[in-house]
């Protein structure tokens, strides 16, 4: 099977099971997509979607959080993975976001990843979901599914991004970050991949290799 074969498969398939793919995470404006993906670094959508309530709720505005302190941030976001540190970044972020983007999220992923707690994934994720860019975030649930599936082999998110971004047309990429992290959280999964459900064995490499 050929690289082009391969792609051609996994999005049609992808395609016809998920048409509408789309983020677990629950939010209601730019700031507060940005705010839980910044929560979302290597912690579960379904925590933090059980946190953010009261959080926006205390702080719905850019303005709002900056003038909290990090701690009263933390009382918020305390059953997350890294709270302390994810509150100060929370905090700081807020600040630059009203010094220096009056209070906007901003659109490129230069002005994005000088925000504190924000790296070339979250960026690329508020690229998509917030602007409507062509980006495929690379988490790491992509990043295994890729390699796994001998989509794009790469020792880094980047070396990753850049072959998804290379084999999938453009009006596919938002989808396809959402399909590969789906796939990689519900079924292809770290430890145990659920190679018996999985409907793209057909296309896998791994697959191919250990059966
Ligand atoms: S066949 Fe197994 S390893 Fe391959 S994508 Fe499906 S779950 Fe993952």
């Amino acid at each position: 099977m050929t690289i082009n074969e391969r792609y051609r498969g996994v999005l049609e398939y992808f395609a016809q099971a998920m048409p509408n793919p789309d983020t677990e995470l629950v939010y209601r404006n730019p700031f507060e997509i940005l705010v839980a993906v910044i929560l979302s670094a290597q912690c579960t959508d379904a925590r933090v979607n059980q946190v953010t309530p009261a959080l926006f709720a205390a702080y719905p505005t850019a303005e709002a959080m900056a003038a909290a302190t990090s701690d009263e941030i933390l009382r918020y976001v305390k059953s997350v993975s890294y709270p302390n540190s994810k509150a100060r970044h929370l905090q700081a972020m807020a600040v630059k976001l009203v010094d220096e983007f009056g209070g906007k999220v901003p659109d490129t992923m230069e002005q994005l990843t000088s925000l504190p707690g924000v790296g070339r994934k979250t960026a690329n994720v508020i690229l998509g979901v917030v602007h409507g860019k062509a980006t495929i975030a690379v988490d790491t649930h992509v990043f295994r599914v890729a390699n796994r599936m001998g989509l794009a082999h790469g020792k880094t998110p980047l070396e990753v991004e850049k072959t998804l971004t290379r084999h999938i047309p453009t009006e596919l990429r938002y989808k396809a970050h959402h399909w590969l992290l789906l796939h990689g959280r519900y079924t292809c999964k770290a430890l145990r991949p659920d190679c018996v459900n999985c409907r793209l064995t057909e296309f896998c490499q791994r697959y191919k290799k250990t059966t």
